[in-house]
Parts: structure tokens; sequence; C-alpha cells
């Protein structure tokens, strides 16, 4: 078995070591919960915060070198690791909340309230329009960089309807053609994008000023400043140019 160390919804390592360590650091009692991450992985909680022989685990950076399985692993440590942090009490009677037997959830011991980790859906969307692409700089990119259009969907809404709704809302172009591509866990907090392809259908760019302070156009040969590989976003782009 080995073990993944988290505390106050973060996840550390010993310096200079492996995210995962082959046994638990911790005395039983400077243990808060543990969790079970995959088949013989297993996210402890500490109590207290990790000594100095420990660095915080730099999630972003750690997922950018991670193959697929460690991806996922990674993500869903620190989505529980969060979740643990943020729901110690119960929402409904206030009561401290424990963990369920049997399942991954918090079940309140008074009021019987079951919580699952939380997950928010998100919309992450390339519009194309033959062989170009519409790619917008979101006002907290580093200069230059260009990527999809994302959003939350909100309550009671379709992905689709999110989708249109979205795009409306930070470029005020009309797409048709929706489509579902794949997904990915994003664990910052503990978003669940998914990805879409859509045609564009009509409509003059105009970025909501906000969010978007830069959109357009872009082909093959004349390509922005893209997100890294490890992401969905980058993935969709990657797609439309080896389609
Ligand atoms: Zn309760």
């Amino acid at each position: 078995m080995e073990y993944v160390l988290g505390h106050q919804g973060r996840l550390y390592k010993e310096a200079d070591g492996e995210v995962y360590a082959p046994r638990p650091a911790l005395a039983a009692e400077q243990i808060d919960e543990t969790y079970p991450v995959a088949p013989e992985l297993e996210l402890v909680l500490s109590r207290e915060e990790p000594g100095p022989g420990y660095t915080r685990v730099d999630l972003r950076a750690e997922l950018s070198m991670a193959e697929e399985a460690h991806f996922s692993r990674l993500a869903r440590a620190a989505q529980i690791a969060v979740w643990h942090d943020q729901h110690r009490f119960c929402g409904r009677c206030g009561a401290r909340s424990k963990r369920a037997a049997g399942e991954l959830a918090k079940r309140c011991p008074e009021c019987e309230l079951v919580v699952y980790p939380r997950i928010s859906p998100c919309i992450i969307v390339l519009v194309t329009d033959g062989d170009r692409c519409l790619l917008a700089h979101n006002t907290r990119f580093p200069e230059g960089r260009y990527s999809t259009l994302a959003g939350f969907i909100e309550a009671g809404e379709t992905a689709e309807a999110a989708v249109a709704r979205e795009i409306m809302e930070e470029v005020g172009v009309e797409v048709t053609n929706i489509r579902y591509a794949h997904s990915q866990a994003w664990p910052f907090p503990h978003s669940l994008m998914l990805g879409f392809y859509a045609d564009y259908a009509g409509g003059e760019i105009c970025p909501d000023g906000e969010e978007i302070d830069l959109a357009g156009w872009f082909t093959a040969d004349d390509l922005p400043q893209l997100p890294p590989t490890f992401t969905i976003s980058r993935q969709l782009i990657e797609g439309f140019l080896n389609r």
C-alpha cells in the first residue's frame, strides 16, 4: 500500500521525495481521516501541518508531468482532500460529520445527511469554422496565451445549453452542431471539464471585456501561444488541428 499525505485541503510530499510514499509517515493519533484513492493507494489526512521534512505538492506542476493514471489518481486525491477540509460539519444541522461506511461519503451522525465529494461540472469548447478556430485570451492568462472558451454549468442547465450560453456571453457568437469530445478531471479545486466542439453559426466576435479581453480566429499556420499539453483545452485544439 502507498500513501499520499494531505492537510487542510493540500497535498504534501517528503522534501525531494515522490508524491506517493511507501508507508504512512504519521502516528495513529496524528491522522484525521483516511480515504481510498485507488487500489493500493490511500489518502492520509494529517491533523497537524506536516513538519519541515515535507513540502507542499505543486499540483499544477505535478499534473503537467503526469501520465494519465497518475494524473487521475492525483486529481482524485486532491479533490478528496479539499472536500474533507470543506465539509467538516453537516450543512443541514451543523453536527461534526463522519466518514460513511462502505462508500466515499460523509454521513451526519445527527440527521443522517450524506454528502459526496463535490464535483463542479464545467464546459470547455473549441468553436471552429472551416480551417479556423476561435481562441480567446482570458484576463487571468499570461500575455499572449490563448485558449478555448470555458465556464461552469448552472443549476438546471444541460451541458449543451451551457456551451451555447458561455460562447454567447464571452464572445457574442452563435454556434450549432455542439458535440461532446471527452472530459478531464480538473482539481482546481473540484471541476470536471466536459470538452466539446461547436460549429460557428453567425455573429461578430465581441469579447465580454471582463473574463475575455481578446478573441479571434486562428488557423494551423498562424497559432498564438497555447495552453500546456496536459490540459483538455490543448487536447481539443490538437484534435482539431490533427483532424
Ligand atoms: Zn446533520
